[in-house]
């Protein structure tokens, strides 16, 4: 069978792989999903700012509308706004349209629970099995509604700001540089930096589809303008969003571009010392920079698959305090379990507010590692007896301390690490390795090149 869903909902270039027909298809089998379970169900929708959003948002609708479901659209919004309106609203599904950091050609549809979690696989491939078998519900004249509420937005806010000490923060009146990248997170983003009684200067915070200021993608190379922005304006520090607003990624005070690894072990490490200790979970991409800060608090990390849902269910099941990803997305399970840019700016101010040192100073305490991230072609039906006989032919390597078999192969060295995962869309193998120096990384990646390559050879 196709796969509709990737690691992230179903995302392809509009009125090619991403159409009407398809958007209807889907809703189609949403509805029929939710009818074997709920006499009427009730479903939030919403959209970011992409240009095609009112096109995929009406055809996922009548879908829906078509099998007997009631349909909210509460209009643009970012994803974890959707999500934080379908768990307190109590609503029995969501929807958000977005491709989220992806080019404007891009568009995307993607499924939230009644707990306002992502959707978990086995609900996509059910999903998926009936869009396929086209075995739809129709309703008869009893067809869905549809009525707006906006509300959402005031709500999210209002949870948001609930989670820390606002008066502590607003004291400090901290100057931020926000860059939301033309997404729809300049609808959240600058109203709450104010009312948390920041001094906002604003970079792309225009909503607009075409992504004119940047590309959405909050990289070193694409928040060029940030980095220059922030010690010019003499800021406290600087925030850039990617396009859904999920994601949120750092500047400090001297325009240093902070990686996602860094903000999440900064906001770990805070949130282990307040709780002594506890669990906290990330997937095996994250630098070691993140173990080390939880383990200094005696809290406990597990590992995951790298995909947020997973992240997010396997907080949810442990009852952790804290997790996320590496790439700036954030999750903060006393709003929510999902990541959340706006909670991510919030609980960094708050840290800020309490510590009363500069970004750049917290950020120095976090131990080094330097990560190095690669390609390597496989073709798809080899992968996994290329996996199966690396981890097997080092399983007798002296230099091997222990292997990982969570997602990929993970071989743990006397001096770092090496990750294989297989790309579940292209023929390559992801290869991330860490060491705490330049050298050792790149000898270290330099050998499991080879290895794997005469591997992929043999097989
Ligand atoms: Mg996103």
């Amino acid at each position: 069978m196709t796969k509709l869903f990737g690691t992230n909902g179903i995302r392809g270039v509009i009125n090619q792989d991403m159409n009407g027909v398809l958007a209807m298809g889907i809703g189609s089998a949403w509805g029929t999903y939710l009818k074997k379970t709920i006499t009427r169900p009730r479903i939030a929708i919403g959209t970011d700012a992409r240009l095609s959003n009112s096109m995929l948002k009406s055809a996922v609708a009548a879908g829906m509308l078509s099998t007997g479901c009631d349909m909210t659209d509460i209009g643009l919004v970012p994803t974890p706004t959707l999500q934080y309106t379908v768990k307190e609203k109590n609503y029995d599904s969501g929807v958000i349209i977005t491709a989220s950091h992806n080019p404007p050609q891009f568009n995307g549809i993607k499924g939230v629970a009644s707990d306002g979690t992502e959707f978990s696989k086995d609900t996509e491939e059910a999903i998926e099995a009936l869009y396929f078998s086209q075995q739809y519900t129709r309703a008869s004249s009893d067809v869905g509604t549809y009525t707006t509420w906006d509300g959402a937005i005031d709500l999210y806010i209002k949870g948001v700001l609930s989670t820390v000490d606002v008066a502590r923060i607003k004291k400090q009146r901290f100057h931020v540089v926000l860059d939301c990248g033309n997404g729809v997170g300049g609808l959240v983003t600058p109203l709450l930096l104010k009312t948390l009684g920041c001094t906002v200067t604003p970079l792309y915070c225009e909503l607009d589809g075409t992504f004119p200021g940047r590309n959405s993608e909050p990289t070193p190379e694409n928040l060029a303008t940030l980095i220059k922005t922030v010690p010019e304006a003499d800021a406290s520090f600087g925030i850039a969003q990617d396009g859904d607003a999920d994601r949120a990624i750092f500047v400090d005070e001297k325009g240093t571009y902070i990686w996602g690894d860094k903000s999440l072990a900064l906001a770990g490490k805070y949130i282990t010392r307040k709780k002594k200790g506890d669990v906290v979970v990330t997937s095996v991409t994250t630098s070691t920079c993140f173990e080390d800060v939880i383990k200094a608090n005696n809290g406990h990390v597990i590992y995951t698959k790298v995909g947020s849902p997973i992240v997010a269910r396997t907080m949810m099941e442990h009852h952790a305090v804290f997790g996320g990803e590496e790439n700036g997305g954030l999750i903060f399970p006393e709003l929510q379990y999902c990541r959340d840019s706006a909670m991510t700016c919030t609980k960094i101010l708050e840290i800020l507010a309490n510590e009363k040192r500069p970004l750049s100073a917290l950020i120095e305490e976090i131990p080094r590692y330097e990560m190095h991230k690669m390609k390597m072609p496989c073709p798809n039906e080899k992968k996994e007896r290329v996996m199966n006989l690396l981890a097997e032919q080092m399983k007798g390597n002296s230099d091997v301390v222990n292997i990982d078999r969570t997602d990929g192969v993970k071989l743990f060295t006397k001096d770092g690490w090496v990750l294989m995962r297989p790309s579940g869309t292209e023929p390559i193998f992801r290869v991330y390795v860490e060491t705490k120096n330049t050298q050792d990384t790149q000898r270290l990646a330099a050998t499991y090149k080879d290895i794997v390559e005469r591997l992929i050879q043999r097989v």
